[in-house]
């Protein structure tokens, strides 16, 4: 509180903004993610323009989630897109998951993970006594990165597929189906609810097996954070930045029954009937290939985002959004069993 002046006196609320204000923004901006930084995203604009000039302008699509030819500027920034209501509630959803997500991630990957480690290493040495203590090699340590990325990859699927058919779960996901227009930023377009969800999930994903490597290889696995698996998923499955990018960046069709290629996410998130819950894991198509559940488009296929029109207009604001799980639990309540009335 200032002394002497009245003008400069500061009240509480002043107080609290000028000394919490701007660790909020040193929180958020620590936690911009890798795929939402300018080297990434300029490898996104830069395969973007490759697809302008190999295909003369076509590739991109509208508001509409439909295929158009375009000029230049049009192709990767379109105006109807980036001036969708949709694009800038995707800001705001972001502001928020962003500002609580460092506290889930220490709640849950700072804990869950560690202490199933503990579990699987302690059951494994009770039942087989201590690891063979396998000395780490290249070859090993690219299995053992493999098994960590299809491990995720799969705890990630099964969550994602649960989110889409357990309506209690789908009224938290469905904010993200909620997004009109795709845009880089809508990769973290997620009810703040969502954050601890994919947080257990990754803590699950990567601690078994990683608990496992530990005891066949007596600790020293710890050698492996060379192979960076955050790397590694951002370059098999793309960025996400890119599967909620506009511009269509295709796999060859072989490819695609292996890795989902960014623009098989498109589909994922159409309300058109063929294409509901569809392409549901991070990285490969192995986890949707064997539950049925790949969808590889045709060659332009139109893809309109969003919920199902008549349900749309009741989440579209940034505050409708935020309240969507708790109205959707109450209707459930009331009516249980009943899925709301559209599931992409
Ligand atoms: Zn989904
Ligand atoms: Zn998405």
């Amino acid at each position: 509180m200032a002394e002497g002046g009245g003008n400069t006196a500061t009240g509480p609320f002043t107080e609290l903004l000028e000394q919490y204000g701007p660790r909020v923004w040193e929180t958020l901006a620590a936690n911009v993610p890798r795929d939402l930084r300018w080297n990434w995203l300029l490898f996104m604009v830069a395969i973007a323009l490759a697809i302008y000039l190999v295909r003369k302008g076509r590739g991109a699509k509208g508001a509409d989630g439909r295929e158009r030819p375009s000029g230049l500027l049009e192709f990767l920034l379109p105006r109807d897109i980036y001036t969708h209501v949709s694009a800038r509630v995707d800001v705001w959803l972001w502001v928020l998951e962003r500002a609580l997500y460092p506290v889930w991630a220490l709640l849950l990957l700072g804990s869950l993970g560690p202490f199933i480690e503990r579990s699987v290493i302690g059951a494994l040495t009770a039942g087989f006594g201590a690891g063979p203590a396998i000395e780490p090699n290249l070859a090993w340590m690219l299995f053992y990165s493999l098994v960590l990325l299809l491990s995720y990859d799969f705890t990630f699927f099964l969550l994602h597929y649960a989110e889409h058919k357990v309506p209690a779960l789908w009224a938290i996901h469905k904010v993200h189906h909620a997004a009109e227009v795709l845009t880089p930023l809508t990769r973290y377009r997620e009810h703040v609810l969502e954050g601890p969800l994919y947080s257990s999930a990754a803590a699950i994903g990567y601690a078994f097996p990683a608990a496992v490597f530990a005891w066949l290889s007596a600790g020293s696995i710890k050698a492996i954070t060379v192979f960076d698996i955050g790397l590694f998923s951002l370059l098999f499955g793309f960025n996400g930045a890119f599967r909620h990018y506009h511009v269509q960046f295709r796999y060859p069709r072989w490819l695609e029954k292996w890795l989902q290629s960014p623009a098989m996410h498109h589909t994922h998130h159409s309300y058109l009937p063929q294409h509901l819950d569809t392409n549901l894991a991070a990285v490969t198509s192995l986890w949707d290939r064997m539950f049925g559940t790949l969808y590889i488009p045709e060659p332009d296929e139109p893809t309109p985002w969003g919920l199902a029109p008549e349900e749309q207009a009741e989440c579209r604001s940034f505050t409708q959004n935020v309240a969507a799980p708790f109205r959707a639990w109450r209707d459930l309540l009331r009516a249980p069993g009943r899925r709301s009335a559209q599931a992409p």
